[in-house]
């Protein structure tokens, strides 16, 4: 991003498949805004007991604290300070996610949001393809396919579960490239 807007806020999308690397991306941003002595914080949906926690966590380990969001109000209520929002995992907010990351860009913050854009079966996931329509900024990353080694842009879920949010690390997903990317029917 070499030109960002003055006297505005804006929204970057960050998104792509299982293992691309989109929670590592969205740390590196807020770090850097850290840095420049902004004040930040990060979201994340409570969707999941094993979420939690009060950090979001890289593959690669990184962390940084970060706030479970139950209502979604409650983005808006704990950023009137904040320069720089990150919401991590943002497929898993209902749409009402759109209209607060719209608000707050609004309000002059910079929003930065991660999140899959599609779900195990190849399809757009929850609020991310609007959020990528609104965002000013977007970045769609690429895993490295398990299979054959080309960019991956697909999670293949290897477990025969059906429902769309089923959280697990690398015994349940797969990052698959279009080629080795099967659609497991219900
Ligand atoms: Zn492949």
């Amino acid at each position: 991003m070499t030109l960002t807007p003055k006297n505005s806020g804006w929204i970057e999308v960050i998104c792509g498949s299982m293992f691309s690397g989109k929670t590592e991306e969205l740390i590196r941003r807020i770090r850097r805004a850290e840095i420049a002595k902004m004040n930040t914080i990060i979201f994340k949906p409570n969707i999941d007991n094993r979420y939690s926690s009060n950090h979001i966590v890289s593959h690669n380990q990184s962390k940084m604290e970060s706030i479970l969001v139950e209502d979604i109000n409650e983005i808006l209520e704990n950023s009137t300070e904040m320069d720089v929002i990150g919401i991590d995992e943002a497929q898993f907010f209902s749409n009402e996610l759109i209209p607060v990351c719209k608000k707050l860009a609004k309000d002059n913050k910079r929003v930065v949001v991660a999140g899959l854009d599609t779900d195990f079966k190849g399809i757009p996931f929850g609020p991310m393809p609007a959020l990528m329509c609104e965002s000013d900024f977007l970045d769609k990353l690429r895993a490295i396919c398990v299979k054959c080694g080309n960019p991956a842009s697909f999670s293949q879920r290897i477990t025969k579960d059906s429902k769309q949010v089923l959280i697990g690390e690398t015994d349940v997903y797969e990052a698959r490239c279009r080629n080795c990317f099967k659609i497991v029917e219900d």
